[in-house]
């Protein structure tokens, strides 16, 4: 569990709202259905002031995760990223976890939610790393799931839907009843597909793989930042499929996603990865992301926008 402290408003269907005061219906379709789409995004302290990564990339997401579920969003992308900036600033956050959903809401009963009213709230709280600060530097334990990731033939992968995340509460909540930190679900066909809430990454030999989006798994917005980067680096990259016993005999294994960023992973199912420390390669891509976040490198400025108005 990641405790939080509340902010003082939520932006709830165009109002800002104080934190207790954003609740829901019970007949709520998506508390029933899992019929909701979310984005989870990371605003950083930057020289300029808070900046939030790569938002327009996370609005298009939620826009592609609607369009799957034949949602449509009631407000604009210009307007819901007003919205994330304006309640960044009231709220006094510097930094933060920003979490945007857009779900079916109260109409009648049953499956089908056509027509029903679409709910959107805005949450942005104090977030610190969410594998650790120990694990950004010292790598996690990480246990292969008994349940497989999603299958593309039965849910939409490539969406951030709310119901998709029953398959990570099983693999997470497993792995930590084992002693893990993080769980890596495999695919019906037995490759690697991504952890609980993160892609993953192996480096052998100084190639850098990563599934592809083929093998089931959330197109990542940090998966495509770390593959940019290792492209910027010079680095081999390519996008495989990865079997198990790869996982084990990689030099390097890593995590990403907004909550988690870069985050290495030091032991796999008691086997351990590499020689059980933070790799250089991991190392370097962690530096250049830190960078990048915190306004540091001027070539990646586009992916920041900034939360203070310009005067
Ligand atoms: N896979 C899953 C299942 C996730 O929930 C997330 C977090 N959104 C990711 C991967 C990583 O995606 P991102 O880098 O866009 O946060």
């Amino acid at each position: 569990m990641v405790n939080i402290e509340p902010t003082k408003y939520i932006w709830a269907n165009g109002k800002f709202v104080d934190w207790k005061d954003a609740k829901i219906h019970v007949l709520t379709h998506c508390l029933h259905y899992g019929t909701g789409v979310f984005e989870g995004i990371r605003c950083y302290e930057t020289k300029l002031g808070p900046a939030i990564f790569r938002l327009r990339d996370h609005m298009k997401r939620l826009e592609s995760s609607a369009k799957i579920l034949r949602m449509e969003i009631p407000y604009s992308v210009k307007e819901l990223s007003e919205a994330i900036k304006e309640l960044i600033r009231k709220n006094e956050l510097k930094s933060c976890y920003i979490r945007p959903i857009a779900f079916f809401g109260v109409q009648g009963i049953g499956i089908n939610p056509t027509g029903y009213p679409v709910d959107l709230f805005i949450v942005s709280f104090g977030f610190g790393a969410y594998l650790g600060e120990d694990g950004l530097k010292n790598g996690i334990r990480c246990g292969t799931s008994s349940w497989h990731r999603i299958s593309p033939s039965s849910l939409a992968t490539m969406g951030k839907i709310c119901g998709h995340y029953v398959n990570s509460v099983l693999a997470h909540t497993e792995a930590k009843a084992s002693g893990y930190d993080e769980a890596i679900l495999l695919t019906d066909q037995q490759y690697v597909a991504e952890g609980s809430g993160e892609n993953i990454f192996i480096v052998k030999n100084d190639l850098i793989m990563t599934p592809p989006l083929s093998a089931g798994i959330l197109p990542g917005i940090t998966r495509e930042t770390v593959i940019k980067l290792a492209k910027d680096e010079a680095y081999e990259i390519v996008e495989s499929n990865i079997s198990r016993s790869e996982l084990y005999l990689a030099d390097e294994v890593f995590m990403t996603g907004t909550a988690a960023e870069i985050t290495p992973v030091r032991e796999i199912d008691t086997r351990t990865i590499g020689n059980g420390k933070r790799g250089p390669v991991t190392k370097r891509l962690q530096d250049n992301f830190w960078k990048i976040v915190k306004g540091e490198n001027s070539n990646y400025m586009d992916w920041l926008d900034f939360v203070e108005k310009k005067k």
